[in-house]
């Protein structure tokens, strides 16, 4: 079963328990070779592995080891407690062309010799064969698929996706797989894309195959054992990775990190302080018998993977994983080609986004402004009610921009500042993340310039009338300039403030259910708004950390004038309880919610008859909370009283 903790992009860090065992996600599976082990299993285990992968169909293969399998299983045979995953012999069938053993006979090999996650044997077809071989082989792969479904089994079972190269088989292939109920879903055939760097066309086969393979099952991108892809490949929402690479480089004098691999001549320096490189200098190393050296390299080669792949949860913890992916692509403009991909594919990926972060949103380049934070944010700029007639334009500046300018909208004045990363940010929404919360350069790149004179073009034919600050002349903004910022100082405006947070927070017509004829209480040491006020009575509190409108039990009466199901989750008759106590909602408990719905938003819990529970905030995006079995979909702020 598996289980979503944190998520960033469409990355997940989660729990995935497999036979009462457990492995954190993003998680990399060590490969192990049971016929020559260059580290021992028990080294792995030390370095924090609890689960291991290897091939089921060379031990197949070999009667010796076959016969010790049979007997005592794969885990006395390994020498290892943890989580044992198998191949079957798919690798083999790409390399050579055939295998010695039915599709059925060896799933049913590897659950005999106790196998705790099988693979079927899937046809690895490579990229770019012609169209009638893909698909040939990929309906042979759904064959094969659902005979290994029907099959009783001990063991976990993972299917694959193939469909070489086309968009539209891998659609095809991962529909085929989700509907089988494996319990995870893989995506194969991608070895020769790693070995190739052709990234870009890698992204595309995990974009297409995760449109149709659900969320609530863990995927696994076969084959990718490098550092260079983990942030990637976690950001669109792989969970599990095998690495083979680690051993194989390490023969061949190879040095891995996350910017990429060294060949050990090349190196002066080793940059790395895991044990092998604080205990060896390059020199050392290169002067070793062949095959002390292969044994050390390959665990520095492990230890680098792992580190990586611990820096990918970090990331996913914090909020900062497009960052990361960001900073990884610099390192080869194939990855640089993948990340531009994305581009195309933001509506996708910014239905899976939270809409606010531990860390801060920090621009890095061109591409930051094709994050789904960037395109969510133009697209809920038309969320707000257009209060203020005439448009104002300032330019970026020290934040929090109202305190800088001291200024606010009013009803006849739209203050925005010209913003270089979100191309217009309102006053009255700037605290809510990440509008506050992000960081750019002074100096504008062209990219910049193009996307500021587009996003304030479109805008800008919402007002009457446009005024644009002096310093904003570059932008061959239509309207009038002025110098003098004081005239359109205005005092209050906060119920226009309150009204756009909840629209642009929470959809169009959210800040007139909940804030029509608002009274704010501002903090006496920020100067902020803490809590709004209807009629005396308190319906919603502003966090200071993000802006978040957090309603009240009252507040969420209001916001359930919205026609359903908008802002709600609906739990299960069955929870009803638990909900009304303020417990956690179990996203096994939730039958309908707001299919727009984003994770870390503040929702209202009702029950079937639309009658409300309780408040909370969404841990998991509408579709994540409609499809999983296991964990939390909703934390509990208020219960009604
Ligand atoms: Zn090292």
């Amino acid at each position: 079963m598996f289980e979503i903790k944190y998520k960033d992009g469409a990355g997940r860090a989660g729990v995935f328990e497999v036979r009462g065992k457990k492995l954190e996600t993003p998680y990399l599976f060590p490969v192990i070779n049971p016929k020559r082990q260059v580290l021992d299993v028990k080294e792995i285990e030390r370095l924090g592995f609890n689960g291991i992968i290897t091939n089921s169909y060379i031990i197949y293969r070999d009667t010796a080891l076959r016969q010790r399998a049979l007997e005592r299983g794969i885990h006395a045979l390994l020498g290892f407690d943890g989580v044992v995953m198998t191949d079957s012999g798919s690798f083999q069938l790409y390399q050579y062309g055939s295998v010695e053993v039915s599709p059925s006979e060896i799933v049913r090999f590897q659950d005999e010799i106790g196998v705790d996650i099988g693979v079927i044997l899937d046809i690895p077809t490579p990229p770019d064969v012609g169209y009638e071989r893909a698909e040939r082989e990929l309906e042979e792969t759904l064959t094969r698929a659902k005979e290994a479904a029907r099959l009783s089994r001990k063991m976990l079972l993972a299917g694959t996706v193939q469909g070489s190269t086309y968009a539209e088989l891998r659609e095809r292939a991962a529909s085929g797989i989700a509907a089988l109920g494996f319990d995870v879903h893989a995506i194969g055939g991608v070895v020769p894309l790693m070995e190739e760097y052709r990234f870009a066309d890698l992204a595309r086969v995990i974009l297409h195959s995760k449109l149709k393979l659900g969320h609530a099952k863990p995927v696994h991108l076969f084959g990718a054992g490098h550092p260079v892809i983990f942030a990637f490949a976690s950001l669109l929402g792989c969970d599990l990775f095998d690495s083979a690479s680690y051993a194989l480089y390490a023969r061949d004098g190879r040095y891995i990190t996350a910017r990429g691999t060294y060949k050990l001549e090349e190196l002066h320096e080793l940059p790395c302080s895991c044990e092998v490189c604080a205990e060896h200098s390059a020199r050392e190393l290169k002067g070793l018998e062949a095959e002390e050296r292969e044994h050390l390299l390959a665990k520095h080669n492990l230890i680098s993977c792992l580190e990586e792949i611990k820096r990918v949860r970090q990331a996913i913890y914090e909020g900062s994983l497009w960052e990361l992916v960001e900073q990884r692509a610099r390192a080869h403009p194939a990855l640089l080609e993948a990340l531009r991909v994305l581009k195309g594919y933001s509506a996708q990926l910014e239905r899976l986004e939270p809409v606010t972060k531990r860390s801060a949103f920090f621009y890095s380049g061109m591409e930051s402004l094709s994050r789904p934070a960037v395109a969510r944010h133009i697209e809920r700029l038309s969320w707000i009610e257009r209060r203020g007639a005439e448009l104002v334009l300032l330019p970026d500046c020290e934040k929090p921009y109202s305190r800088t300018y001291r200024l606010a909208s009013s009803e006849r004045y739209h203050v925005c500042i010209a913003s270089p990363v979100f191309g217009v940010i309102p006053l009255e929404i700037e605290e809510t993340y990440p509008l506050t919360q992000h960081e750019g350069v002074a100096t504008l790149d062209r990219e910049q310039l193009a996307f500021m004179r587009r996003v304030i073009a479109e805008y800008a034919q919402r007002f009457t009338k446009v005024h644009y600050h002096i310093s904003l002349e570059f932008l061959g903004i239509e309207g009038e300039a002025f110098d003098e910022v004081s005239q359109f100082r205005f005092a209050g405006g906060e119920e226009l403030k309150l009204r756009a947070l909840a629209d642009y927070q929470l959809g169009k017509g959210a800040g007139e259910a909940l804030f029509a004829g608002a009274r704010a209480e501002y903090s006496r040491r920020t100067g902020r708004i803490r809590r709004a006020f209807v009629d005396g009575e308190l319906v919603a509190t502003l966090r200071a950390s993000d802006g978040i409108v957090v309603p009240t039990i009252a507040g969420a009466e209001r916001l359930l004038r919205l026609r359903y199901p908008r802002c709600r989750v609906v739990v299960a008759e069955e929870a009803r309880q638990f909900a009304k106590e303020g417990k956690s909602v179990f996203a096994k408990f939730v039958v309908d919610c707001d299919p727009e719905l984003k994770a870390m938003q503040e929702v209202v819990v009702v029950d079937e008859s639309d009658e409300l529970l309780a408040t909370g905030t969404a841990l998991l995006s509408a579709e994540e909370m409609l499809e999983f079995e296991r964990g939390i979909a909703v934390k509990p702020r208020h219960r009604r009283r």
